[in-house]
């Protein structure tokens, strides 16, 4: 026995159409769907573990194997100093170049960026320069040769870890891009901008305390990703040594 009729089946499928339909409508109302956006963005910033390496985009339009780092991670901030004024030579030194490392040594930064997340989830990895054509290095060079200063920029003959894609420049910053404060700036040339007496220069009140543990966890995020330090320069970092990026990469000119 069948307790509807053909006709009562149709209409009771009719209903349901239209009452899903009600409800579709109801969820898809733009200013609902935009509330319902800006409520779950910052739980979704702030609650959910970023992955340890995001997967860093293949294809890339720079040359030399390397791959553009400015939308790699959401912890990793970009603001290139040389495609500005705002640098040591007051020139805007890249025309048509942007933030880009080795694949490999993205994939390190992504890394830095994942571990920033778990320790200090509300500051952020500010790059200030990646990869360097060797172009742009002799014309730092020029801007520094036979001054007080030429020791603190890589001769153009000698090459550096830049020049590889190898090496970042960077500072933390909190979410609004603000650096903290480090006590030098960038490319700041002379001793307060070493990190091996650091506690000295607390103690001569040249840095505060306050600015060398700042630096020190800059130190202590990227030594966790496997970047190096070098002495003089409290915002440089090397993904390896100069002889192994001559081995694995190419000089990019
Ligand atoms: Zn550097």
């Amino acid at each position: 026995m069948n307790m509807f009729t053909r006709k009562t089946k149709v209409w009771i499928l009719v209903e349901l159409i239209f009452a899903a339909g009600v409800w579709l409508l109801i969820l898809l109302t733009p200013e609902q769907a935009e509330e319902r956006e800006q409520t779950a963005a910052p739980e979704e910033d702030n609650r959910l573990p970023a992955p340890a390496v995001v997967p860093v985009p293949e294809a890339s339009p720079a040359p030399y194997g390397l791959v553009n780092i400015r939308h790699i991670h959401p912890a990793v901030c970009i603001d290139l100093k040389y495609a500005s004024t705002d640098n040591f030579t007051g020139k805007t030194l890249y025309d048509n170049w942007d933030a880009c490392l080795q694949k490999d040594v993205a994939e390190m930064l992504s890394a830095a960026g994942s571990y920033l997340r778990t320790v200090r989830p509300d500051l952020r990895l500010l790059i200030y320069d990646a990869a360097r054509p060797l172009s742009v290095q002799r014309r730092m060079w020029e801007h520094v040769r036979d001054t007080p200063y030429s020791r603190y920029v890589a001769h153009p003959e000698r090459t550096g870890l830049h020049n590889y894609g190898a090496a970042v420049d960077l500072t933390l910053s909190d979410s609004l891009q603000t650096p903290l404060d480090m006590g030098t700036d960038f490319d700041y040339f002379g001793e307060a901008a070493g990190i091996n007496r650091e506690d000295e220069l607390v103690a001569r009140g040249i840095l505060t305390a306050r600015q060398a543990a700042n630096r020190q966890l800059l130190r202590k995020v990227m030594l966790h990703a496997g970047f190096r330090t070098i002495s003089g320069e409290w915002w440089h970092f090397n993904a390896c040594t100069l002889s192994e990026a001559k081995e694995r990469y190419p000089l990019i000119k």
